[in-house]
């Protein structure tokens, strides 16, 4: 029997469990001993009747003497039994469980947990769990709890487990170097395995699970860095000259730069005259200014004569964004281009020729930058705006549009740095961890939907004063044609209500055209609400609302919320945030509270992660990372750093794996990259 043997070499698995097995996900021997436990009961120390303690948990083993009785008080049946050790005897009390009279048998010795307590002035266990011991009991032990399914026991996979075990006996093959074992103090692979399951003592089960998730943290890393690795080594960067370009750019802005962004520049600056390809991810929170340091960037590549290009993932954001870039380069003499699905063709032709034939210097769009049949000049730096939407695959075929093109990714999501290395591991990164100077705080209340009223006189006093107001209104999951309907409701329902402003509102049927056209209006001052679902939610920039209502708040998650309440406050007015919300549950509650206490999207990042777990969290999953046996990214933090430090070292010391005791790692890892794909 070996790692990959199919399970029904197992004892007393039959086609019936053997599917039922699948169902968990286990097919192989590997699949069985890699169902972690989910939690434990510990029944490693074994007391005297005489020595048990009242109120807490205990386990002893104890004989059963005398038959136990069932009576009747009520709607309850009491089970009550005495058992005996050397040191004396205890009674045992069980509720409604009138089998247990009958299932515990005269002269036998049985494992009994449960709490000492004192009930109607009688000292009783109450509702222990029993074990019968077996001949060959060897004291206490620590008990693993699976995560089950139906049709397999716990005790069935605890049974699995010990046969599976026992047949391997000490034969798993250990893929960690010695060096990295010890420098990290890893547990062996075999003792890990075994005390995952059945931990002899306590530190022995730390001791596992610490190797366990470090082992499983460290080959993700360690397949990422390959990846990352591969893109550097793909040829040599593009070296940029020129540098005075970057002071230029920076006064073209008209505001000074934050040391923040100043930071983030000097490490772009130092990727881009490296040699390397640059592959640099740059985080900020809403409003922290990514633009500026797109800007300046472009700018430095165009002065040294390539061509720079930046993707948004909606047409409003590329057409807002175009917006921005013209303003700043067209008085410096440089041609910005758009290019979106909604031009006409006639448009769309001139666009392409110009990008073609380096006309087009800076060239601003959507997936349309990407397609088939753009075919650049001479293209030297490839940005993505709000990564989460586009995946590795788009990222990088926008770079292979030219040769050797330097990429910049830009994020708004605030993620943990440690997670962040995980997510985006194929990437360096650099946060931008400051706002703007003179931003106020954005007041946020969290109010149930009694409030409508307020509210909308609220909003109608703010209108009348010359603000506007993003409306987020309730949604429909699932269902685009619901939604719509829902959107177009709310909105005639408003129109009513807010009599003196102007309403309109967009949704995700419109046409992109249509969709543009109300932005433009809504960010000239034509439209003072604009209802919407949650298509307003990343990049737009329109400084004089200062309103953010939300309603059903319950149904986003912090971080989303925290995006969408970043669209306001980035004027001098001072902005609101209004959550609707009649739902009391713990974690709405939370959420709520977290959001009016917290304006730091890297502390509701942490609180978001808290609160739905990292696999939720903005989906762990929708990056195409595989799921986790073990590791928590959130609680493991500090396994994951040390992890990652070992990854980077291990590469260092052998970039390809070829040395001996790597090889094993070297098989995993290709086949970790080939079987779950690195999609992202
Ligand atoms: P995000 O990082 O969310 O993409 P933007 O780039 O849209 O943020 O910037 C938000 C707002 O802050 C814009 O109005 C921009 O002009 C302004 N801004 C950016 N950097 C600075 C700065 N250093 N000083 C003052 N305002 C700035
Ligand atoms: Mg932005």
């Amino acid at each position: 029997m070996d790692w990959n043997s199919p399970v029904s070499l197992l004892k007393g698995i039959g086609e019936q469990r053997e599917k039922k097995l699948q169902k968990l996900g286990i097919s192989t021997i590997e699949d069985l001993l890699t169902h972690y436990p989910r939690e434990y009961k510990d029944r490693s120390e074994i007391l005297k009747i005489a020595d048990l303690p009242m109120e807490e948990p205990s386990t002893f083993l104890a004989q059963v003497k005398e038959e136990g009785q069932n009576s009747r008080h009520g709607r309850l049946v009491y089970t009550r039994m005495k058992v005996y050790d050397e040191t004396g005897s205890v009674g045992i009390l069980w509720y409604n469980q009138p089998y247990m009279k009958n299932s515990l048998k005269i002269g036998e010795w049985y494992l009994f947990s449960g709490k000492l307590q004192k009930k109607y002035g009688r000292k009783e266990i109450l509702s222990p769990e029993v074990e019968r011991i077996g001949e060959n009991f060897a004291g206490g032990r620590i008990i693993p709890v699976y995560p089950a399914s139906e049709g397999i026991s716990q005790k069935m996979l605890r049974n699995l487990m010990e046969d599976a075990l026992s047949q391997m006996s000490g034969g798993m093959r250990e893929e960690l170097p010695l060096w990295l074992r010890k420098e990290y103090k890893l547990a062996e692979r075999n003792f890990a395995i075994e005390n995952i399951h059945f931990p002899k003592t306590e530190q022995g089960f730390y001791d596992s699970r610490r190797r366990l998730v470090f082992e499983e943290l460290f080959i993700l890393q360690t397949a990422l860095y390959q990846l990352k690795y591969t893109l550097e080594d793909s040829g040599e960067g593009i070296i940029l000259k020129k540098k005075k370009a970057l002071q230029e750019g920076e006064g073209m802005l008209p505001f000074a730069l934050t040391g923040a962004q100043k930071r983030v520049l000097k490490e772009i600056e130092k990727d881009m005259t490296s040699g390397k390809i640059m592959n640099r991810l740059v985080q900020g929170d809403v409003g922290s200014g990514k633009t500026a340091v797109a800007i300046i960037t472009a700018y430095w590549a165009i002065q040294n004569g390539y061509q720079a290009a930046i993707m948004a993932p909606t047409e409003v954001l590329a057409n807002q964004h175009f917006a921005s870039f013209q303003k700043i380069f067209e008085p410096a003499g440089i041609r910005v281009v758009l290019l979106t699905g909604s031009l006409k063709a006639k448009e769309k032709r001139e666009a392409l020729a110009q990008v073609k034939n380096g006309e087009a210097q800076m060239i601003v769009g959507t997936h349309a930058v990407i397609q088939k049949g753009v075919e650049y000049h001479k293209l030297g730096l490839a940005i993505t705006d709000e990564q989460h939407r586009f995946g590795v695959r788009q990222r990088s075929t926008l770079a292979e549009k030219g040769e050797a093109v330097h990429t910049l990714v830009m994020t708004a999501t605030p993620i943990p740095r440690t997670l962040a290395l995980i997510l985006y591991g194929d990437l360096d990164i650099s946060i931008i961890d400051e706002l703007p100077p003179g931003r106020q705080k954005i007041n946020t209340s969290a109010v149930d939907s009694r409030y409508h009223q307020r509210i909308y006189a609220f909003i109608q006093k703010h209108v009348k004063e010359g603000r506007q107001a993003y409306v987020i209104c309730p949604m429909i999951e699932e269902n685009e044609k619901l939604e719509v309907q829902n959107v177009l409701d709310y909105t005639e329902e408003l129109v009513r209500e807010l009599p003196a402003c102007r309403v309109a509102c967009v949704h995700g049927r419109m046409k992109a055209k249509e969709k543009q056209e109300i932005m433009e209006c809504f960010a000239a001052g034509e439209i003072d609400v604009l209802v919407s679902t949650t298509v307003i939610e990343v990049g737009i920039n329109v400084p004089n609302a200062t309103i953010m209502l939300i309603e059903n708040a319950e149904r986003f998650g912090l971080a989303q919320l925290h995006q969408l309440r970043g669209r306001v406050g980035r004027g001098s007015e001072k902005s609101y945030c209004i959550l609707v919300s009649d739902t009391k549950t713990k974690i709405a509650k939370e959420r709520m509270k977290t959001m009016t206490e917290s304006e730091d999207g890297f502390v509701i990042s942490e609180k978001d992660l808290k609160l739905r777990g990292p696999g939720e969290f903005f989906g762990i999953r929708q990056h195409g990372l595989p799921e986790l046996k073990i590791a928590d990214l959130y609680k493991d933090m500090t396994i994951l750093k040390e992890a990652q430090s070992a990854a980077a070292d291990l590469l260092r010391k052998d970039r390809f794996l070829e040395e001996e005791e790597h090889l094993l790692l070297k098989e995993h890892i290709a086949e970790y990259l080939e079987g779950k794909t690195l999609e992202m």
